[in-house]
């Protein structure tokens, strides 16, 4: 079954499917990948705790303060740590992993390079008034930070309020305040590696899972399903739609020039007649029969459709003379023989047909030969019906409508 609708439904399957595989990966990915930055985050933190406990038991162990210096430096070679400063309650730095910013305070470490945002996010510690302590009294204070923060962004600032017991130090005793900035970005940069790699291994199994759903579907209901879109559910050949697009599909297929074609409409004479005289069940019975009988008057290639009520459309592969005799034979048919229906009754009838050959008067598309076809079966009815009519040949110069 071929055809314009089954190619349509074959792009739109195949769409789907690699739709359904690359939306469901992306989310398997960004899942896993949230989860990873979260776990690698938890993990971060507790890595930062460490070093917060280490730092701040020697903040009270009696030792100079180069000691401290040189702790911080050392902690920021061996971890990934950005900085790490110990302020002291005035928000002066005491040490800090960055000889150079020892001893500056709060508004000229605002101007120091290599801070980043830093100074920005301590302001509120650093600017509490002398004596009230720092912004979360006896806390860790930690925030996550940078380009990308909903997935854990690149840095984490934690700052913990911890007592000072140094050497040296003129108020023993006082608060200081130890901020460490931990970089993130080899965790988040693990993290987007494991998400593009979990997004091309789902990648293909959902593609295949998708496109096996896909090639039942294709198989097994697609057939059934366009051939009921095409039927006509009373005579069982095309309906109008699918008449029209595969007709049209075959007069502008490629070396369609080689072929001759007719294209025919054909119409049962006075059948609202036999709607009234005999019941619309007997009207749709002949309406079935009279499709069966068309269907198996032409051949495989042709096409047979019924375009609505009592009309019928035919492609005929023939040239004009054989289609003519062909479709006499029919009406001659159709109008001697009894049409004997299931509940013994027999109605007469007979047909009217318009035919139009392609490509006579230069007409080749489908909707110019419906229209000659249809101008045909006009003279037809209006010649006393039970007849063939081919302008082309049987009015070459025109035809005036007969006046009752
Ligand atoms: P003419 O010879 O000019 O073709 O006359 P006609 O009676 O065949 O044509 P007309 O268009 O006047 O009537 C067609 C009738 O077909 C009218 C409508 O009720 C009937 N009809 C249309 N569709 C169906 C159908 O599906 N089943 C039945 N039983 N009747 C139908
Ligand atoms: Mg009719």
């Amino acid at each position: 079954m071929k055809g314009p609708l089954r190619d349509r439904v074959n792009r739109s399957l195949l769409g789907l499917a690699l739709a359904a595989a690359a939306l469901g990966s992306t989310v398997l990915a960004s899942v896993s990948g949230v989860l990873v930055l979260q776990a690698t985050l938890q993990e971060a933190e507790k890595h930062a705790s460490t070093l917060e406990r280490d730092l701040s038991a020697s903040l009270t162990s009696f030792q100079p303060i180069y000691e401290v210096q040189r702790q911080l430096q050392l902690a920021a070679s061996s971890r990934e740590l950005r900085s790490a400063l110990l302020f002291d309650r005035s928000g002066r730095v005491l040490a800090a992993s960055d000889n150079a910013l020892v001893g500056r305070n709060r508004r000229q470490l605002s101007s120091a390079d290599g801070l980043g945002d830093l100074p920005q996010h301590l302001l509120p510690c650093l600017s509490a008034p002398a004596g009230q302590g720092f912004c979360q009294e006896e806390r860790v204070t930690s925030l996550v930070d940078g380009p990308l923060p909903w997935i854990g962004g690149d840095h984490m600032i934690r700052a913990l309020p911890t007592p000072l017991a140094l050497e040296g130090l003129p108020a023993f005793g006082q608060q200081g305040l130890l901020v460490i900035e931990v970089d993130l970005q080899p965790l988040v940069g693990q993290a987007a590696r494991l998400t593009g790699l979990v997004f091309l291994a789902g990648l293909l199994p959902l593609f295949f899972t998708a496109g096996g759903l896909v090639l039942v579907v294709r198989r097994q209901l697609l057939p059934e399903l366009l051939s009921l879109a095409q039927t006509d559910g009373l005579s069982g050949v095309l309906n109008r739609r699918a008449f029209l697009e595969t007709a049209s599909q075959r007069l502008t297929r490629p070396g369609v020039g080689d072929q001759a074609w007719v294209v025919a409409l054909i119409d049962i004479d006075h059948f609202k007649t036999i709607n009234d005289t005999h019941g619309h069940a007997a009207g749709d019975e002949v309406i079935r029969r009279m499709a069966d009988y068309l269907n198996a008057a032409v051949r495989r290639s042709d096409l047979v459709g019924r375009l609505g009520g009592d009309e019928f459309a035919l492609l005929v592969g023939a040239s004009a003379p054989q289609a003519y005799e062909l479709l006499d034979r029919l009406r001659q048919r159709v109008a001697s023989h009894p049409w004997t229906l299931a509940d013994g009754r027999e109605p007469r009838l007979s047909l009217s047909i318009g035919m139009v050959e392609c490509g006579s008067s230069g007409r080749h598309q489908l909707g110019e030969l419906l229209q000659a076809a249809d101008a045909a079966l006009y003279v037809a009815k209006d010649q006393g019906r039970n007849q063939v009519m081919d302008l082309e040949r049987q009015h070459p110069k025109g035809w005036t409508m007969q006046l009752a």
